[in-house]
């Protein structure tokens, strides 16, 4: 049985491996970190969030300052996939972020069905119920499976 944990992430919890919801890579041990199986891309913050004012000219630009920041960019090592991305302080680890039990989600999870593509999706958004897809979105969003 896979669960789906985040729009990118989902846990087989009969191998208790995390697993790429976009291509099926294995990612890691399902009670280790995720972010451990991923790639990182550690990003200069000013990269991102480009100075407004001359860097020559001005200490303080509006853009984040690279001594006391980075962004860290995790992606899935198989797909490319951004599955996380993080602010923080040069030098601290990455956070752990997901933590499940996950013995009692196996327990959860054990007389339910897997979760069809409808119910993956979610509620239709608000204001959005009379929005109608082309023939072509219909046909390549039913060859996803
Ligand atoms: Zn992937």
């Amino acid at each position: 049985m896979k669960v789906p944990m985040t729009e990118y992430l989902e846990i087989d919890l009969d191998r208790e491996l995390w697993m790429c919801r976009v291509c099926n890579h294995e990612v890691g041990p399902a009670r280790q970190p995720y972010k451990e199986g991923l790639l990182v891309y550690v990003r200069d913050p000013r990269e991102i969030h480009a100075p407004i004012l001359d860097p020559k000219r001005y200490e303080f630009t509006f853009a984040p300052d690279a001594k006391w920041v980075q962004i860290l960019e995790f992606y899935c090592p198989s797909c490319a996939t951004m599955i996380e991305v993080e602010y923080l302080p040069p030098g601290h680890p990455p956070v752990v972020d997901m933590e499940f039990d996950i013995d009692a989600l196996k327990e959860q999870w054990k007389d339910r069905k897997p979760l069809n593509a409808a119910e993956l999706a979610g509620p239709d958004m608000a204001g959005r119920a009379h929005h109608h897809h082309s023939n072509k979105q219909k046909a390549q969003q039913q060859g996803r499976g």
